[in-house]
């Protein structure tokens, strides 16, 4: 039998961890030394380093994604939210989520507000937080609230492990996470460099391998993925390439993501799994470490509707910013059904892309959405109406 190329072998194995719904590989992690915990997170942005710190492996909860039945979860919310929570309650309630210690809920929307509280009713054994962010910027009142955020988690992981947290620790852990930021920086580069050779559903994947494996390990397997990607040739269409932005928090469908891919566009950019890229820049690994996070979310994260922007004129900078930078000719919103953050923000992105004559379409997807022609048949438009219009 023929071996599968290595870029096959690592999407294979990519695939696997993100079909695997009873996180085999968190509890082979955790079954490999005495002691280890497993802390889950949802999206879309905690400081996994300090998980990491306390020697206890972060895990990204993303919900059930479209093979997952729900069953009791429907029972938690009514029926006009997004799917995420009742994905995740499915999860939780069906002992998939058994291997956690523990599991942070960050501050985004109102849903995953109460699920933080649900959760705590529920799962009364496991340490449950709801971690706040700062919607003020300034070092003296948003860092000094966050810092002390950090020192609550920082405690906390402390008295799950049985010893708290050292400086040094934390100082590792911010080099280990600076090491993986910069390989997805690279691989994001690539992407948008060579979109041919790195398609969305393959950089997804891999992006999506880091929400289960130690970070030092996907930091390798990112590598490992540009160099055997760059290995081989593949045929350059002419796609047109778009920005997707929307889909930070419920997670669209793979289907939907390689419907796009086959409609003829090449997502040079994106804010999936935006955990991964948060922190724009390397963080200080030495000094004082509460500080140094604090001052990286408050002056380098990621500007989208998922961080507060206290100015009406920082509303689309961040997305008009990945548009120039990645050569982009347009912008497809696709945003989770009922998805108030991404919603709301929407009719403002779509003004400033006006302002500066950006292309975009829109469209609302649940993470389990089965019928993907409408969505070609629409990207498939866009992508001629771009080719159409730049020939012109
Ligand atoms: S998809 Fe949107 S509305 Fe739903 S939990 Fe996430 S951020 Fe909140």
């Amino acid at each position: 039998m023929n071996q599968p190329s290595p870029v096959a072998a690592i999407i294979e194995r990519c695939q696997a961890l993100f079909d695997d719904l009873d996180f085999t590989a968190v509890k082979q992690w955790k079954a490999a030394a005495p002691d280890r915990k497993a802390i889950g997170y949802m999206p879309i942005y905690v400081p996994r380093e300090l998980i990491h710190a306390a020697g206890a492996l972060p895990l990204g909860i993303f919900g059930g994604g479209d093979q997952l039945e729900v069953i009791h979860g429907d029972a938690y919310y009514q029926s006009y939210i997004c799917r995420i929570p009742r994905s995740t309650i499915e999860l939780g309630l069906t002992g998939r989520l058994n291997c956690l210690d523990g599991m942070l809920f960050p501050s985004i929307c109102d849903v995953i507000r109460n699920l933080s509280g649900m959760w705590q009713i529920l799962f009364k054994d496991k340490y449950v937080r709801y971690f706040d962010v700062p919607q003020n910027y300034e070092d003296a009142i948003g860092g000094r609230f966050y810092v002390h955020e950090l020192e609550v988690l920082r405690d906390d992981l402390g008295r799950l492990r049985g010893t708290p947290i050292s400086d040094a620790e934390l100082n590792a852990s911010i080099r280990v996470y600076n090491a993986n930021r910069s390989a997805v920086r690279a691989l994001y580069a690539y992407r948008s460099e060579k979109p041919w050779q790195a398609p969305t559903a393959e950089v997804y994947l891999v992006l999506r391998a880091g929400m289960v494996l130690p970070p030092e390990e996907h930091t390798e397997l990112v590598h490992a993925y540009i160099a055997a990607a760059d290995a081989i040739a593949r045929p350059k269409r002419d796609n047109a390439r778009v920005v997707m932005t929307g889909a930070f928090c419920e997670q669209p469908p793979l289907s939907l993501i390689k419907s796009i891919e086959m409609a003829g566009c090449y997502v040079v950019d994106d804010d999936f799994l935006l955990v991964t890229r948060w922190l724009q820049n390397d963080v200080p690994d030495i000094g004082r470490p509460l500080d140094e996070l604090a001052k990286a979310f408050l002056h380098h994260s990621v500007s989208t509707a998922a961080r507060y922007d206290a100015k009406r004129e920082d509303k689309g900078v961040f997305l008009l910013k990945q548009v120039k930078t990645r050569g982009a000719e347009g912008v497809i919103f696709a945003a989770p059904s009922f998805c108030d953050p991404a919603l709301l923000e929407r009719p403002m992105l779509q003004d400033v892309l006006g302002k500066h004559q950006v292309p975009y379409t829109a469209f609302k997807y649940a993470e389990n959405t089965g019928q993907m022609a409408p969505i070609r048949e629409q990207a498939g438009t866009f992508a001629d109406s771009i080719k159409l219009w730049s020939a012109a």
